[in-house]
């Protein structure tokens, strides 16, 4: 089902009202990608929802970067790095542009953010789209875009900064891996990101990748390898981003469980 909401000059709030709606029917997920947010009403609303995994993907140079209460939140995008030195190119940095919120299993996505500008003052339009199979593709860029926010410094706009190469895809790209340390008594008790560049590695772009998620068994673009490092041995597995959110949750959970017990 597809339907399609405006916003115009005025102080009628036809965007918001519908969107506070599906926010307080939410039970799942809110997913935001908004690139400039301020609106502090939409704040309000937000924190009063119940929804199980609530976060949002911030712009790196919206000032705002609203906190709001109960929900995870990350910063992505770039300023361009005038210090390194990178072949001619068109992007002074790059911004998270996107504004997008996933709710369960619907997807809002237009001109609109959460901006007091744009509930009053622009002409601004969105689409509420209620399908599964959108909203999978809608969490899978989230995810991807969430990972991506804690490797941030691999990429200067669209340049890498390890090769200085104009990266096609930062998916095909980069390989990444998740090292998880495991003691004797197999408890978590450390782990950190690794980003490679893949022209290192493989000599090209879109090289050796794996691209079946051993979770899930869906085939991925964006595979991401989790390494778990024991006494005794290493284990490799491969992660679609959807299940390695699920898979990182649950380290961080052992984790956490491990320094208390300290
Ligand atoms: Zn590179
Ligand atoms: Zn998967």
């Amino acid at each position: 089902m597809i339907k399609a909401f405006f916003s115009r000059p005025g102080s009628k709030k036809e965007i918001q009202e519908s969107l506070s709606k599906d926010i307080k029917d939410a039970d799942e997920r809110i997913l935001i990608a908004m690139g400039y947010f301020s609106d502090k009403e939409m704040k309000k609303i937000l924190q009063n929802s119940n929804a199980t995994d609530k976060r949002i993907i911030h712009n790196y140079n919206d000032t705002a970067k609203l906190k709001i209460k109960n929900f995870e939140s990350t910063i992505l995008g770039k300023e361009w790095d005038r210090k390194s030195n990178l072949k001619e190119n068109i992007c002074k940095g790059s911004s998270m542009h996107h504004k997008f919120i996933v709710i369960d299993d619907i997807v809002w996505m237009g001109s609109y953010n959460f901006t007091s500008a744009a509930q009053e003052c622009n002409w601004e339009s969105m689409i509420r789209i209620e399908s599964k199979e959108l909203s999978m593709q809608f969490r899978s860029e989230f995810e991807y875009m969430w990972l991506f926010s804690n490797l941030n410094v691999s990429l200067n706009g669209n340049s890498c900064k390890f090769c200085g190469d104009i990266v096609q895809n930062p998916s095909n790209h980069y390989r990444i891996e998740f090292k998880v340390e495991i003691n004797e008594q197999e408890e978590v008790t450390g782990y950190f990101f690794l980003v490679s560049c893949n022209v290192f590695n493989n000599g090209k772009e879109g090289g050796e990748f794996p691209n079946w998620c051993n979770l899930c068994n869906n085939e991925t673009e964006e595979s991401i390898f989790v390494v778990e490092k024991g006494p005794k041995s290493i284990g490799y597995t491969v992660f679609c981003n959807n299940c390695f959110r699920i898979k990182l949750l649950s380290y961080k959970e052992q984790l956490l469980k491990y320094k208390n017990g300290k």
